[in-house]
């Protein structure tokens, strides 16, 4: 193709940005920008009663927190309802639409028969030979829908995911283009929209297949090529089953709150149904451009794994600088009383070199905001599994801390080696290994059982703080 590709993404407001519509939405931009070509933005909103604003906002936010940024819109699809009803009159003109008379019950006795024979298309096609200008005539009293006349034959498409898809046409009923009320349906609108904003390439979930052979048929019937469609794959849950809130959070806002990173949310979301030549797994957000390409989406449905997605993100957060991270997690950390403003800015340095030691170790933003708390001058909280293992006699602990303090309260100016061979000495000339004295120092100056390396814990965390841990730990213990 020589003109470069348009996409749009087209959410209905519901009121969040779910996985789904920001898979969808992903996958539209990383083309737009891998091609150089232009992603309009519309929200579908024709239902104007529960297309409020707010539900709007809901979704550029979840977009703008996922750093998807659109060139056109948003535009709204009700602002377009005039063109809408103009193409339903050309339709109706041509003789490709016809009024439909039919009243709620006439309705309802054709679906109880078309269910009884096990017919896939429920209308009849009763109108369709109502001559035009009795219809016309009627229409000025009766209340009316209008319907899409389907042709004969199938409906046929190259599907860049699925590959040749075919209905036929007899399998589907001559749909409603336009409401009673005189509003457009979704099939009608979607065509109308689609044409006026040039959209070459249409991306969207696979749950829109069965929409497609009708937006097909309505293009032809306005004498237009149909654009390039490309169903992205179902999302499933673990069980198999499609994703839904049963399996965890599906807003994508959710996971912002739980402390997961755009980049590595959107990493995680481009592995949902779509995988680069050589199987790379962890990618920042200008790779995934790179590399992006719509044929290779998987036609198979996409599991949603959490352990993945923490996974994932952990990763990011490792390769993310700890000075970003010292942005990230600073107010959470002023917010909960772990520390102050003052605290980080006087002490910019030290914190990065906090983050630098703990960030390989978090998955999200929040456990990074556990990881770095015991480093702050705060009390730790004793984790009771820790204590259950580490300190399960209290007095042989508090024998070994104590001489452990006395030891390393000797050096005034602590170092990495200096500190680890104090300790080893002393654990040979209490007969016991080192790790009986590390895993409870561990409890006790961190509240954990697992931190990064015990000595060099202890050079950040800094003298003063340890030696009143190690006190108030043996405080502890002797109450218990
Ligand atoms: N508004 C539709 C939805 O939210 C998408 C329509 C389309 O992509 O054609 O599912």
């Amino acid at each position: 193709m020589a003109d470069s590709p348009r996409v749009r993404f087209a959410p209905s407001p519901t009121g969040f940005l779910h996985v789904g519509g920001a898979r969808t939405a992903l996958f539209n931009w990383l083309f737009a920008r891998h091609e150089g070509g232009i992603l309009v933005l519309r929200i579908e909103d024709t239902d104007r009663e529960r297309s409020q604003s707010e539900l709007t906002r809901a979704i550029l936010d979840g977009l703008s927190w996922l750093g998807i940024t659109w060139d056109e819109g948003p535009y709204h699809q009700a602002d377009g309802i005039e063109r809408h009803r103009a193409d339903v009159r050309r339709l109706l003109d041509s003789g490709a639409a016809y009024r439909c008379f039919c009243t709620p019950e006439q309705l309802e006795e054709m679906r109880d028969v078309a269910r009884e024979k096990g017919r896939a298309a429920a209308y009849d096609g009763r109108c369709r030979d109502i001559p035009s200008d009795e219809a016309e005539r009627r229409a000025g009293t009766e209340p009316f829908t209008v319907r899409f006349r389907m042709p004969g034959g199938d409906t046929v498409w190259e599907d860049i995911v699925g590959g040749t898809v075919r209905f036929k046409n007899s399998d589907i009923e001559d749909f409603i283009i336009l409401r009673t009320d005189g509003t457009p349906t979704y099939n009608l609108a979607v065509v109308s929209d689609d044409l006026e904003m040039r959209i070459s390439h249409v991306v969207r979930g696979a749950d829109h297949v069965s929409n497609t052979p009708k937006q097909i048929q309505i293009y032809r019937a306005l004498g237009l090529e149909p654009p390039i469609f490309c169903h992205v794959p179902l999302i499933m849950g673990p069980d198999g089953k499609r994703l839904s809130k049963r399996h965890g959070a599906t807003a994508v806002g959710e996971y912002r709150t739980s402390g997961f990173l755009s980049s590595g949310m959107n990493n995680f979301l481009a592995l949902l149904g779509w995988s680069p030549k050589d199987d790379t797994e962890v990618m920042e957000v200008d790779e995934l451009i790179a590399r992006f390409s719509l044929d290779r989406i998987n036609v198979k449905p996409a599991v949603f794994d959490h352990e993945k997605l923490e996974w994932l993100n952990g990763q990011h957060i490792a390769n993310t600088s700890s000075r970003r991270l010292a942005e990230l997690v600073g107010s959470t950390l002023i917010k909960t009383g772990v520390t102050t403003e003052e605290e980080l800015k006087t002490r910019s340095e030290w914190f990065d070199s906090v983050l630098d030691l703990v960030k390989t170790r978090a998955r999200t933003l929040n456990e990074l905001c556990e990881r770095v708390r015991p480093f702050f001058s705060i009390d730790v909280e004793f984790d009771p599994a820790a204590v259950k293992k580490h300190w399960k006699h209290p007095e042989e602990v508090i024998d070994r801390l104590s001489k452990l303090r006395s030891e390393l309260s000797k050096e005034d100016e602590w170092n990495e080696e200096e500190l680890e061979s104090q300790l080893r000495v002393l654990a040979e000339l209490m007969g016991v290994g080192a790790g009986k004295l590390i895993h409870p120092l561990r409890v006790a100056i961190t509240g954990s059982a697992v931190s990064p390396g015990i000595f060099e814990v202890m050079i950040v965390m800094g003298r003063e703080l340890v030696l009143s841990r190690i006190d108030s730990a043996i405080r502890h213990l002797e109450g218990a």
